[in-house]
């Protein structure tokens, strides 16, 4: 089963994919989080997409591509005994969603939606695990490290106002034509990302099962 969460920054696809891939025994890929392992190491194509995920930037369709087909070849040479693919900021243009269609047959398109000024609220607030990801509002926040494993919490260089409007107005122009083009897919639903991350899950679950 493959699957595809769409939405705007802060809508929750990462938390849920984190949710699902347990639950569903699937890959779990995030082109942001595969770009910020680029991005932290000190080569020239490192620095470059450091410097567009800084300023909120799509990195190039030919680039995410890439970065796709080898991930999908390294998880088939490594006969993983995973159930599907969980896509998780993946495509994010018109572009990405074609080469896709062109990989891998998709069971699942799910749209998580949010309005613009839960984005920025959210974004303002959010922190994640340097060490596996997971996300936390800073408000809501008891301890000083992570839950899960302990690791140090940080905040994303791109999490700021400034920033967070840049990624919006591209989910606008450059992402949220690709609903268009997903919504006569059989799998396609939307899902309303302002519930909270355990109705979303549940939410998500009834259409998956
Ligand atoms: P995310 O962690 O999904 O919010 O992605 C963080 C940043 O990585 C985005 O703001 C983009 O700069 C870049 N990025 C992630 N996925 C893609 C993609 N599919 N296409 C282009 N840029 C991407």
């Amino acid at each position: 089963m493959n699957i595809i969460l769409i939405g705007p920054p802060a809508c929750g696809k990462g938390t849920q994919a984190k949710l699902l891939k347990d639950k569903f025994n699937l890959f779990h890929f995030s082109t942001g989080e595969a770009l910020r392992e680029i991005a932290s190491q000190p080569t020239k194509l490192g620095l470059e997409i450091k410097s567009h995920i800084d300023k909120g930037e799509f990195i190039d369709d030919k680039t995410i591509i890439e970065l796709v087909k080898n991930k999908l070849n390294e998880i088939e040479s490594q006969n993983a005994t995973f159930d599907g693919v969980l896509f998780d900021g993946f495509p994010r243009t018109v572009f990405q969603a074609n080469a896709l269609k062109n990989l891998m047959d998709i069971d699942f398109v799910i749209e998580i939606s949010i309005q613009k000024e839960t984005m920025t609220k959210r974004i303002l607030d959010r922190v994640s695990c340097k060490n596996c990801g997971k996300s936390y509002l800073l408000s809501q926040m008891k301890e000083k490290t992570c839950s899960v494993c302990g690791g140090e919490i940080i905040k994303r260089n791109d999490d700021n106002e400034t920033v967070a409007y840049a990624r919006y107005d591209d989910y606008l122009t450059k992402t949220f034509p690709i609903i268009e083009f997903y919504k006569n897919h059989k799998g396609y639903h939307k899902v309303d990302g302002e519930k909270s991350a355990n109705e979303i899950f549940d939410d998500i679950c009834k259409i998956i099962e």
